[in-house]
């Protein structure tokens, strides 16, 4: 189960990262597909896998080697690792969801420069 909340959480601060850096951008959340910044090559599924494909890549871009973002990689363990060291059975929906929204408000906050 905690494996399972980890993940939740790791996928639920990337979208939130998602969501924050194209709603600064002005872009939209569905399209284009998620690309590196810098040499624009569209992203295979495999990299897109919250914290794993940054290990696995060394946080560097699959083609072009240019840095990734350790902000994201770290907001996305952050978050994974918050959602699995809850009790799930003990924990209240409402404590949840505000931490959750917190994270969401927080990704915000790491993209305004
Ligand atoms: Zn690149």
């Amino acid at each position: 189960m905690i494996i399972i909340q980890f993940l939740l959480g790791a996928s639920l601060a990337s979208f939130f990262n998602l969501v924050a850096l194209r709603d600064a951008r002005g872009e939209s959340i569905v399209r284009p597909r998620s690309h590196c910044d810098t040499c624009q090559m569209q992203l295979a599924a495999y990299d897109l896998i919250p914290v794993l494909s940054y290990i696995i890549l060394i946080g560097k871009c699959r083609y072009c080697k240019s840095s990734l973002s350790a902000t994201f990689f770290f907001n996305e363990l952050m978050l994974g690792i918050a959602l699995a060291s809850l009790n799930i059975q003990h924990t209240n929906l409402p404590f949840m969801l505000s931490l959750i929204m917190m994270a969401f408000l927080s990704s915000f906050d790491l993209v305004q420069k």
